[in-house]
């Protein structure tokens, strides 16, 4: 059992620095594609005033036409979006930041090319990130640790998934403020279907309302800062994260999410202000300490959870 275990921790970490690697990829890359999506979503639109001429004056009244130049405007910039190079997860290849060195297979191998290149690039030396070879040993972390708890099983493939999600969302909040649909979707879905399968040892009912007073509650949250403040005190991605989280955990463990990610936000807050790196007046994204609460209730497990802070469950016998 306990060689099985061990063996079954070492392989899910061995996948996890491979995944981990293409997390780097996924953390950079993703939000560059939805840029580029909102701009291709934003052009397609406004040829659709060419392709249905009424459609100004639907929305403005009959005798609105659309302002000179509009076509003129989405053509050319249909024609700047079609010239741009693919770019997705696969291609192009990874590159140096600096110099556009290509990275070939062997500069690529988890941790290692990087403590083999003293992290710094192969041909210009300009230094990389530590936190490349930080994300694969996270990612292997936390997928060990899957393996270690669930085997490898679909439980523990699913949890392993939870994870690498969680870790991209992380770092994509906390690098651009925003928390790209394309994952948050993945893992409310994920979430749902691992419920209803009867992998992830959340039944189906507690997971449907887990994603629907996850968003609910923030949504409420969102609505109500704006009606008092007039601005915008959270992004719609941390509605979507927390119903996904729901979804994972379930209904009640939306107060122990929110508690915990207060407290993560207060750590990671206080790590920024004494590194120097927390500027005054800059807003700090909601979504890092929300992903960072779901990777802590996997990490020290959702019994523990319960067991710690048993009076963040009240509704907990009347959502069975
Ligand atoms: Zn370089």
């Amino acid at each position: 059992m306990l060689v099985s275990q061990g063996f079954d921790a070492a392989l899910a970490g061995v996948l996890g620095l491979l995944i981990g690697s293409f997390l780097n990829v996924v953390i950079y890359r993703t939000p560059v594609m939805m840029y580029r999506d909102w701009l291709n979503d934003a052009v397609a639109n406004l040829m659709s005033v060419k392709d249905m001429p009424s459609l100004w004056s639907l929305v403005f009244g009959p005798k609105a036409q659309p302002p000179a130049g509009l076509e003129a405007a989405a053509d050319k910039a249909a024609v700047e979006l079609e010239k741009l190079p693919r770019f997705d997860l696969m291609r192009p290849g990874s590159r140096c930041g600096s110099c556009g060195h290509e990275i070939r297979w062997y500069e690529n191998i988890p941790v290692l090319s990087y403590l083999a290149l003293r992290g710094r690039c192969g041909a210009c030396k300009t230094r990389i990130s530590p936190r490349y070879p930080l994300v694969e040993l996270a990612t292997a972390a936390l997928f060990a640790l899957c393996g270690h708890r669930f085997g490898l099983t679909p439980t523990g493939a699913l949890w392993a998934a939870f994870a690498a999600l969680l870790v991209c969302q992380f770092l994509i909040d906390f690098d651009t403020q925003f928390l790209p649909d394309s994952l948050n979707y993945l893992l409310l879905w994920l979430g749902l279907i691992g419920a209803a399968a009867g992998w992830t040892g959340t039944s189906l009912q507690l997971s449907v309302w887990g994603a629907v007073f996850g968003y609910l509650s923030l949504w409420l949250v969102y609505h109500g800062y704006l009606f008092v403040m007039k601005e915008e005190g959270m992004g719609q991605g941390d509605l979507k994260l927390l119903a996904a989280l729901g979804a994972w955990l379930g209904a009640d463990y939306l107060i122990a999410i929110i508690l915990i990610s207060s407290i993560v936000g207060a750590v990671l807050g206080l790590g920024m202000r004494f590194s120097g790196k927390l500027d005054k007046g800059v807003p700090i994204a909601f979504g890092p300490f929300l992903a960072g609460a779901g990777l802590v209730c996997l990490v020290i497990g959702p019994g523990v959870v319960k067991q710690w802070v048993p009076f963040a469950f009240p509704l907990g016998p009347w959502l069975h």
